[in-house]
């Protein structure tokens, strides 16, 4: 279990001053400029050893991506863009650090940037946050008055500003590539790759795009030493985590702690546990909404990390825990799923545009039982046939769970449909 002195959000809950003055009380700032003057070696050397994988959903290690940076600029201006979209249903962590903690994600960005050559780094946040916007500006202008970006930020030497770009609530927007779009004032459409954003990112030229969490645990980081980051969770997975836990639980809550625990040890402790307890345990979706759900018969040992996650062909995605216990209708939840998907396509890709909704209707029909136990396997074939077979990871988010769905709960479909035939019970509606 992470004790309080090993959290990196101190204020996650807001019960502290969010103000510079309080954000440096609780550590924050302190030393950013000896940090940066160790050189960009040292602190992507760091993050490498840290083993930080990316916080946004699809765990590439941090330093890494960082390295993909050109070393020495060609002439282009170097970017960093910090994906602040978070519209992944169930997610709600970034969020918390925004209006709560954003100096952690500011003095993130400064350091983030430096390593990376960038004098530039925006942050597009989703365009629902408002009261999150407003608490990140007031802490960028606080930074600005402070010294602490802008010309020679934080008496580094390094110059460094810092945009607040906010979008018009488009869930493709979270895409790196149409964030990219989007932040250059288009339509928020993926873009092909390669060229990868490192090569060609935000106006041509060389981006990395990180998510908020990804950024505001660097400085900590690096205060406290790549080891020390490396010795909470197991190999490959290392570091603190932020999940956010809601549906069918006691306490719904958003919680720091050290990736790989037990998905029942963080329930239990932090949420007070499944509603009705263990047993009526149904189903959880551990990564977000775009992840395959885990049957209650693996959630007693499963353990939230990366690997074990994607051992059970599900993931740990944005470590948005959703949890649903026996009173759930699963087909009913999965279509909800499929239906936002299909809403939410940019329609740039035939096996997006047309299987989302392809999928979304046999998934209206499966809710009500109207459909043949043959259609099963036809609509799973119908995933197999959009998955990896698209631009960007939408159409993947959009077949994962109904797999997800059939692998662990045929059963139930199977049954919907026979109860429909022999008019046993009434099927459940689709609104
Ligand atoms: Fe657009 Fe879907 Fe293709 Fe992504 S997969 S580019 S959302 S059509």
């Amino acid at each position: 279990m992470l004790t309080d002195q090993d959290r990196i959000f101190t204020n996650l809950y807001g019960m502290h001053d969010r103000t510079l003055s309080g954000a440096r009380a609780r550590g924050h700032w302190d030393g950013t400029k000896d940090l940066i003057a160790k050189g960009r070696d040292w602190i992507i050397d760091e993050m490498k050893k840290s083993g930080l994988r990316g916080r946004g959903g699809a765990g590439f290690p941090t330093g890494l991506k960082w390295s993909f940076m050109p070393k020495e600029s060609d002439g282009r201006p170097h970017y960093l863009v910090i994906n602040a979209d978070e519209s992944e249903p169930g997610t709600c962590k970034d969020r918390e650090i925004m209006r709560h903690d954003p100096h952690t994600l500011i003095e993130g960005a400064l350091i983030a940037s430096f390593a990376m050559q960038a004098h530039t780094s925006y942050i597009y946040i989703r365009g629902e946050f408002i009261r999150e916007r407003e608490a990140l500006q007031a802490a960028i202008d606080e930074a600005y008055d402070a010294g602490l970006l802008g010309k020679n930020a934080a008496g580094t030497g390094w110059d460094f500003d810092l945009f607040l770009h906010h979008g018009a609530g488009a869930y493709i927007c979270g895409e790196e590539t149409a964030l990219l779009e989007s932040l250059e004032g288009k339509k928020g459409m993926p873009r092909m790759k390669p060229p990868f954003p490192a090569m060609a990112g935000v106006y041509g030229c060389p981006t990395t795009v990180n998510n908020v969490e990804s950024i505001a645990v660097v400085p900590t980081i690096l205060r406290r030493g790549g080891d020390w980051f490396a010795s909470f969770g197991r190999p490959n997975n290392a570091g603190t985590k932020v999940f956010a836990i809601s549906g069918h639980v006691n306490n719904p809550c958003v919680v720091e702690e050290s990736m790989s625990i037990g998905l029942r040890e963080l329930l239990d402790r932090h949420c007070g546990g499944v509603r009705g307890g263990w047993d009526n345990l149904k189903a959880v979706i551990p990564g977000g909404s775009s992840v395959p759900m885990l049957p209650a018969q693996l959630c007693d040992d499963a353990i939230m990390d990366f690997d074990w996650l994607r051992e059970q062909q599900s993931g740990l995605g944005t470590a948005a825990v959703i949890v649903m216990d026996q009173s759930t209708d699963v087909i009913k939840a999965i279509w909800r799923l499929a239906k936002f998907y299909k809403h939410e396509s940019c329609g740039q890709c035939t096996p997006c545009r047309e299987g989302t909704g392809w999928m979304m209707r046999v998934m209206d029909r499966l809710v009500r039982g109207e459909a043949e136990i043959e259609e099963i396997d036809m609509l799973f074939d119908v995933t197999k046939q959009v998955e990896g077979h698209t631009i960007c990871a939408l159409g993947d988010a959009a077949a994962w769970p109904i797999q997800g769905l059939i692998r662990h709960f045929r059963d139930e479909i199977e049954d919907r449909i026979k109860a429909r035939k022999t008019g046993r019970v009434s099927a459940v509606a689709a609104e």
